[in-house]
């Protein structure tokens, strides 16, 4: 057992399902994050599952087969259903009990393995969803080299507003053009301006970006007009997840004044679909970001969060191109930070957002902002990466990359990895580019 955690985190727990004990695996036993699937073929519906090596744990088949009883049978039957949200509205304690469960059921000589014909579905033989109804969606801007970089593009005389390191920044942003991961994301119109004078022209994006950030999926949520005090927020938590928050950078600077993003994100964003519970992620805390000296203490209704506050959480994005694609290349590494960096921590973002009696409730997702760290290497969008544009990047088919051409597949992937700890990761966030639609042509016109 390790210091942080259970017996579910002993880094020499090993599975009856072999490739959960490969070294690399994203999701080893000690991992079993909760996600959405439903079997390829005709007729099958979506259900709760938990990931498990290659495979998937189909969690109504294990409640059919009797499995499961005493505390976790209650939020096991909660996962009869075709998304997380009854699950997540239940609170941290009976996720918690899903987990020993399913732990125990799992490891070596675990009582699952009798059944593992009925209860595992490989993971090449599902589609994987959203995994939750989310009502509301909000995005944050919690990196302040993130908001640092991207500041002094845009206002150079006054990179970073006065507000930044009291309040944190955000947005709503628009929960139904969430997508799943490997959904193809378009291209979107929109209005921009050349320069900083003349009228703008509606066209194709021509500065389309991608953004790497952390969701948080709510568990349990709060009354309305009841705050969430920032001690309790993270039993609000369910878990985490990556999130691509797709962006059109031509747009954005023409909209965003006075009232904040808004077409410039909301034509797609992507979300990966494991969510790594905050039981999973218990030996990767970490101390919250540590202000530099001169900044201000947050104020008090932020301040005060456990001490251990922080997730080490290594962060990568990967880009490989249409050409790449067709000459056998391996995606290229553009940029690798860490959860750590961030201004914010995640019980912050949530004490913050109930602060003013907002009630968030089961399945919201609220996504950290692009998770951006003081190394030009740990920036997470192209924007930042290229410097707007101007350092573009090589692809080693000696192609360029300012921003994204159609064709491009970005890949968003996680982990946490620390001497004495079993390594556990998010999965991917995978999306491609598709063009935008055509001018004129009428008959794209879908009415749903
Ligand atoms: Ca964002």
């Amino acid at each position: 057992m390790t210091a942080a955690g259970d017996r579910t985190h002993d880094p020499a727990l090993r599975s009856w399902v072999a490739s959960a004990n490969a070294p690399d695996t994203d999701f080893p036993i000690q991992n079993l994050p909760f996600g959405v699937f439903r079997r390829l073929g005709a007729g099958a519906r979506p259900s709760v599952g938990v990931a498990i090596g290659d495979r998937i744990v189909d969690l109504a088949a294990v409640v059919g087969r009797g499995l499961v009883s005493g505390d976790a049978l209650l939020p096991c039957q909660a996962c009869e259903d075709d998304s997380l949200n009854e699950l997540m509205a239940l609170g941290p304690a009976p996720a918690r009990a899903v987990r020993l469960a399913l732990s125990d059921l799992l490891r070596e000589g675990g009582a699952g393995e009798a059944h593992a014909a009925e209860i595992l579905v490989a993971m090449r033989d599902a589609e994987l969803f959203v995994p939750a109804r989310v009502g509301g969606y909000t995005d944050f801007y919690a990196s302040v080299f993130h908001a640092t970089n991207v500041g002094s593009m845009f206002r150079p005389d006054n990179p970073l507003l006065p507000n930044y390191k009291y309040i944190p920044i955000g947005y709503h942003g628009r929960a139904s053009s969430l997508v799943a991961s490997c959904a193809a994301v378009r291209r979107p119109w929109g209005q921009s301006r050349a320069g900083d004078a003349g009228p703008p022209t509606f066209a194709p994006s021509r500065r389309l970006d991608y953004e790497l950030e952390v969701g948080l999926f709510v568990g349990a949520g709060n009354a309305l007009g009841e705050p969430i005090p920032v001690g309790r927020a993270e039993e609000h938590v369910f878990g985490l997840c990556l999130v691509n928050d797709w962006s059109a950078r031509d747009v954005q600077p023409w909209e965003y004044q006075p009232l904040g993003p808004f077409l410039a994100k909301n034509f797609a964003t992507t979300v990966s679909p494991w969510v790594v519970t905050l039981d999973a992620l218990a030996p990767f805390r970490a101390p919250a970001f540590a202000r530099p000296p001169g900044d201000p203490p947050p104020l008090p209704y932020l301040a005060g969060a456990p001490e251990r506050a922080g997730i080490a959480i290594t962060l990568e994005a990967w880009l490989c191109s249409a050409r790449m694609r067709d000459a056998g290349a391996a995606p290229m590494l553009v940029s690798r930070g860490n959860f750590t960096d961030m201004y914010w921590t995640i019980a912050q973002l949530v004490a913050h957002h109930a602060s003013n009696g907002c009630n968030l409730q089961p399945g919201d997702l609220l996504a950290s902002g692009t998770v951006s760290g003081p190394t030009k290497e740990s920036r997470g969008c192209l924007l930042e990466r290229t410097w707007k544009g101007t350092e573009p990047l090589t692809l080693p088919t000696g192609e360029t990359r300012a921003f994204l051409e159609d064709g491009d597949e970005v890949v968003l992937r996680g982990y946490c990895e620390r001497p004495g700890a079993a390594r556990i990761g998010f999965g991917e966030c995978r999306g491609t580019i598709a063009p935008a639609i055509p001018a004129s042509r009428p008959e794209s016109m879908n009415y749903r």
